[in-house]
């Protein structure tokens, strides 16, 4: 059933390109203010799934409904989500500032509108130092955390994250770990969330979703998965070493 308060529903989504179908059939529903974590192997479509969702890539077949209207041929900016990538895609010529505020800008919100949401992004993320900074004058911590704030400012229903922590040191993305989850108690903003770091996975997830080779193997919250793997896949992937 389409129901509007169920931010986003995935159904008997397929994609293809060329003769190669990389999603066979997904079918999840996420849950108002749920921190959903997608795992699985490189290439089994996680990314595929997350830009569909994002209005990225087209749907081959399926629908993908965010609070409750489908949204298979609705441009990116029209969807009310917010992706935040691995490589943080900042604009290298704007300034901390301008990369957050670009995406107001350009859906002409008003400018009380756009400093308000900034200023309170920065605050959240300690940027207010760099600030004025160009991205190539920031750590990679900094960058990625200007990566979210972009995300923050739009206050989309969604989050979309692809394993936005990937490209730190191990130290930083305990730290950044840590802020995501204390963040996302704050806000409540539903998220699904990529990543391949299983510890990642059991600490920010209510559920977590398997996937592998385009279809989904297992879903569930992570002591679930973690005990009752159903197969040796996802017991590989979550499940207890024993
Ligand atoms: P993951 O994020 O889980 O590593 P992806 O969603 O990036 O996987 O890729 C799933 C499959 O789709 C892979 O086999 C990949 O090579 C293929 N693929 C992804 N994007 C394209 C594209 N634009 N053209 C052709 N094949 C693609
Ligand atoms: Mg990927």
């Amino acid at each position: 059933m389409a129901t509007t308060n169920v931010p986003v529903q995935v159904r008997g989504v397929r994609k293809s390109f060329g003769v190669l179908e990389v999603i066979s059939g997904i079918d999840v529903d996420v849950a108002p203010g749920e921190f959903v974590v997608l795992v699985g192997p490189s290439g089994c479509g996680k990314s595929t799934l997350l830009r569909m969702i994002a209005g990225l890539e087209d749907i081959t077949d399926g629908e993908i409904l965010i609070s409750g209207t489908v949204v298979n041929t609705l441009a990116p900016k029209d969807r009310d989500v917010a992706m935040v990538f691995q490589s943080y895609a900042l604009y290298p010529q704007k300034t901390v500032y301008e990369n957050m505020a670009f995406g107001l800008r350009m859906r002409k919100a008003p400018a009380t509108t756009i400093s308000e949401r900034v200023q309170r992004a920065t605050q959240m993320l300690g940027l207010g130092p760099v600030i004025e900074r160009l991205p190539k004058q920031l750590s990679g911590g900094q960058r990625q955390r200007v990566a979210m704030g972009r995300a923050m400012v739009r206050a989309p229903k969604v989050f979309l994250f692809d394993e936005p922590l990937s490209n730190l040191d191990a130290k930083l993305r305990v730290q950044m770990r840590t802020e995501i989850k204390a963040r996302h108690a704050a806000l409540a903003t539903t998220t699904i969330y990529v990543t391949h770091d299983q510890v990642e996975a059991m600490t920010l997830a209510d559920r977590i979703v398997v996937m592998n080779a385009g279809k989904i193997e297992q879903v569930g919250p992570p002591l679930k998965l973690y005990w009752n793997p159903v197969n040796t896949f996802v017991a590989g992937f979550i499940g207890s070493p024993s």
